[in-house]
């Protein structure tokens, strides 16, 4: 899908970005010691309403936000 984006704090940046995932691990803890007593052996990708849950760094200023704020940015 091209979308265009655009940096929404510096606005000059309309190329350079990073992509950022969420990535869910399930930990459980023993509350009293601090060990790990269970890690999940599975990563989750957090998704919202089935699409992964993206936020984009730009490069020039390093702002980071949600996916959409970029994208609106890009639409002015
Ligand atoms: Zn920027």
């Amino acid at each position: 899908m091209a979308v265009p984006y655009a940096c929404p704090i510096c606005k000059a940046n309309r190329t350079h970005f990073e992509l950022i995932h969420k990535i869910a691990r399930e930990i459980h803890k023993d509350p009293s010691t601090g060990e790990t007593v269970y890690l999940a052996p599975e990563l989750e990708t957090l998704s919202r309403g089935g699409r992964p849950e993206t936020d984009v760094r730009c490069l020039h200023c390093g702002y980071t936000g949600s996916e959409r704020l970029f994208i609106r940015a890009a639409l002015r």
